[in-house]
């Protein structure tokens, strides 16, 4: 049985291959004209445009089904790759082989996954894993039957292989719409416990339509949420950074000004951190990944490839990362929140999700949209400084972006 770190150091060298792959998706994508969305605040349009069903659309024809091949080939060599190298080892170690096999199900949490296959840590030691065949989506409600922080009991088949032979029940399920059957659901992230909204002051400046955006998100998902504010070294007071997140902090929202380059901040987050599972959400370039190796060195997102797949846009695999915390914990750091965090809020509902909205009272109409009605009492608290004209204005810019019914 080779070490946890040679198993790794293979898995590593396995995931070039899907490396490779991706390059090449990216690099044929650039010889097309491709629509470049430019991430700025500004653009009204971006969110319906990064909405799931939608980007599947514009894919070209047949592009969907090249990739999902070429991604499938890229697995089987993987799989293939990994099932010689179990051979050898099984003739180099019949001994140790024979041992762990008669260890029974262990427990492990998944830290990856790709079609079929997933990467299971058990007790350290990170376990290429094929899903046991008669473990049912039907019954769950949802198209894949692992996700990025399922609790599983695993076979070890003792050469550094095993089978997910069941999924514990899930804390929490950050879902999405299926990419391939919309009216179901994908489990992108199981047994998340918070979510950590990082923003930065300036280089992007805080953009709060996507704080409130991610918020939502969380709240519909039952994650608590953390607002880290960024990049406060380029404040010319902290009393504006306060003030910025006064109307969340009001609510009760954690916030935390935070500086990767001073330090401020990086003890607090730390132990905020600690012991839990926590979405990492944040526009590229706020210092998400500077925060990360703040709190604990050597900690990497994979930016690269995160930001590339972004641009990329139309992708069809959300890619999740699980990253351990040595304290304790971990961080999911995964693209995807931002696009599907909303799908399926309606427009009626979404005062729900602004509770200091929700809580005016007084409007002449009951089924006031907070918009356009005469006698509206919320934007008669907006006028007055009541009201954050902020938290108003990105309701407004949201609601414009949901769906009637
Ligand atoms: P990510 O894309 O969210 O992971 O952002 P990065 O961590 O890659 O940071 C983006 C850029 O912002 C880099 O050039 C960092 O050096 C810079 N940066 C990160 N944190 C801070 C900060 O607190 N203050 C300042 N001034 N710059 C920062
Ligand atoms: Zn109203």
């Amino acid at each position: 049985m080779p070490s946890a770190e040679e198993l790794y150091r293979r898995y590593r060298e396995k995931d070039q291959v899907l490396r490779q792959v991706r390059k090449q998706i990216k690099h044929n994508r650039q010889e097309r004209p491709v629509r470049q969305r430019d991430w700025t605040p500004d653009d009204d349009e971006d969110w319906e445009d990064m909405e799931v069903a939608r980007s599947e659309r514009v894919l070209p024809r047949g592009e969907q089904e090249r990739r999902k091949a070429m991604w499938d080939m890229a697995l089987k060599r993987l799989a293939e790759e990994e099932q010689s190298g179990e051979k050898g080892q099984a003739e180099a170690g019949p001994a140790l082989a024979a041992e762990e096999r008669t260890t029974g199900p262990r427990r492990g949490v998944v830290v990856e996954v790709s079609t079929g296959l997933c990467r299971v840590d058990v007790q350290g030691e990170i376990v290429l894993c094929t899903v046991r065949g008669s473990l049912s989506v039907a019954e769950s409600g949802f198209t894949n039957v692992v996700a990025v922080g399922d609790e599983v009991t695993v076979l070890l088949d003792g050469a550094g292989r095993g089978v997910v032979q069941s999924v514990l029940p899930r804390r929490s399920a950050l879902t999405r719409p299926d990419v391939f059957s919309p009216h179901l659901q994908q489990v992108i992230v199981a047994n998340a416990d918070q979510l950590l909204a990082v923003a930065s002051w300036r280089n992007p400046a805080l953009w709060p339509e996507l704080l409130d955006r991610y918020l939502i998100a969380a709240e519909r998902h039952s994650l608590q949420s953390i607002i880290c504010l960024n990049k406060v070294d380029l404040a010319d007071s902290r009393q504006e950074c306060l003030a910025a997140l006064e109307p969340y902090t009001r609510l009760g929202y954690r916030t935390v000004l935070a500086s990767a380059v001073t330090g401020e901040g990086v003890a607090e987050l730390r132990e905020l951190l600690g012991g839990r599972t926590t979405i990492l959400a944040g526009l590229s370039g706020v210092g998400k990944s500077s925060l990360l190796s703040a709190v604990q060195p050597g900690l990497k997102l994979r930016i690269a490839e995160v930001s590339a797949r972004r641009h990329e846009g139309r992708h069809t695999t959300t890619q999740v990362n699980l990253l351990k915390l040595e304290m304790g914990g971990q961080v999911v750091d995964t693209p995807g929140i931002r696009e599907f965090g909303l799908s399926g809020l309606h427009r009626s509902e979404l005062a729900r999700f602004y509770p200091e909205i929700a809580a005016v009272a007084g409007c002449r109409f009951a089924n006031c949209s907070h918009i356009h009605e005469p006698g509206c009492a919320v934007r008669m608290a907006v006028r007055e400084g009541r009201l954050s004209a902020v938290r108003y204005d990105s309701y407004c810019k949201i609601r414009k972006t949901l769906p009637e019914t």
